[in-house]
């Protein structure tokens, strides 16, 4: 590091207490050796930052909300230069979360349910979802909503290709987390698969899932336009479940027998209820939408479950799932371009949240530009 390097000025979206946003200009420190300073370019608005918004998430305030970003690296000290083999302008992707890597759970691949517990993180009430750049790094505070991002040296860091387009790029981590439910559920070629709930990540496990070999899949849903959009996302038959008494009964017309794996991603307990009895005996059930921490779920225990082997098999934010996401977002598999249907300056954020927040004007992702 040059240490006469300007200092570098960063807006940042910032939410003081529950219910609240303020946009705020902060200096970014010089990053240390091990660390580095990531120049955001994009980060993906979530139905998640409208949750912690409103403070149902648990996350204490203040923080800086956003963990769909990509940018590129903006200043990076020497050793993290020389251990990530980057320089200043690679263009990358940062999960979100930070693991140990030493923990037997990191260990085993599984570090999204990392078990750190170290104290000099904070309160372990900020770690109820794990640790990650947003909540727990010093100095300042962090997240992707924002010009510049602090990546720690224990972040996981992924190269993108310098010829992905940054809005497209912005859909790494919602695919990453539809691969890691595809892969939770075991997707194996020649597999059938029901997807519920064809949200932005819902969609993308469409995808993810023809992409890991899947023969056909089917997707479920309550809104038109969105599953029409499916079939442009690997669906080959959409099922409207409210126009349908009996879905189960459509599934089978559909596929010919009850699906080998159903991905849930609807985010409602109905959905996962809904999830264990469209699946064929011994077939897999992957719970993936978030309900809400004081959500309950209730199965059909000897139905639906005891006597026919369902694997429940719940899949939790994007472990393992960057590097297929990268490069199914390279080889543009799919159109991924649609999925972005706006883009919004940081200052508009209020508006970016409004539409989301009420699915206004055919919103499937929104995305802030920080800079091209
Ligand atoms: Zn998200
Ligand atoms: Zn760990």
């Amino acid at each position: 590091m040059t240490t006469d390097a300007p200092a570098l000025g960063a807006r940042q979206v910032v939410f003081p207490t529950a219910g609240s946003m303020d946009l705020r200009s902060t200096e970014v420190p010089e990053p240390g050796a091990s660390d580095f300073v990531m120049r955001v370019r994009r980060v993906g608005i979530c139905a998640t930052d409208l949750h912690l918004f409103d403070g149902h998430i648990g996350d204490p305030f203040p923080l800086v909300p956003g963990h769909e970003f990509v940018g590129d690296v903006a200043r990076i000290g020497a050793d993290a230069a020389a251990a990530r083999g980057l320089e200043v302008g690679d263009r990358i992707a940062v999960e979100m979360l930070l693991p140990c890597g030493q923990c037997s759970r990191c260990r085993e691949g599984r570090y999204n349910i990392c078990e750190r517990d170290d104290p000099a993180l904070g309160p372990a009430a900020a770690r109820e979802y794990g640790v990650n750049i947003s909540r727990s790094v010093e100095p300042g505070l962090w997240g992707g909503y924002a010009d510049y991002l602090w990546v720690p040296a224990e972040a996981i860091v992924h190269r993108l290709p310098a010829d992905l387009p940054w809005d497209v790029a912005a859909l790494v981590e919602p695919l990453a987390v539809a691969f890691r439910a595809v892969h939770r559920g075991r997707v194996a070629p020649g597999d059938t698969v029901v997807v519920i709930g064809p949200g932005p990540v819902g969609l993308l496990m469409a995808a993810a899932a023809k992409l890991s070999g899947a023969a056909r899949v089917v997707m479920v849903g309550t809104r038109p336009s969105r599953l029409a959009l499916s079939t442009r996302f690997g669906a080959d038959t959409t099922i409207d479940s409210q126009a349908t008494t009996d879905v189960a009964s459509a599934v089978v017309a559909a596929l010919g027998s009850l699906a080998d794996v159903v991905i849930e991603a609807a985010g409602v307990p109905s959905a996962q209820t809904q999830a264990a009895t469209l699946v064929r005996r011994g077939g897999r059930v992957v719970l993936a939408g978030a309900c809400g921490w004081t959500a309950d779920v209730t199965f059909g225990s000897d139905r639906d479950l005891l006597t026919r082997e369902i694997d429940v098999l719940p899949s939790f934010l994007s472990a393992g799932g960057y590097e297929p996401s990268i490069e199914a977002l390279s080889t543009g598999a799919f159109p991924f371009d649609e999925l972005i249907t706006h883009r919004f300056e940081l200052e508009e954020v209020q508006s970016a949240f409004d539409l989301v927040r009420h699915k206004k004007d055919g919103v499937v992702k929104a995305v802030l530009v920080l800079s091209d």
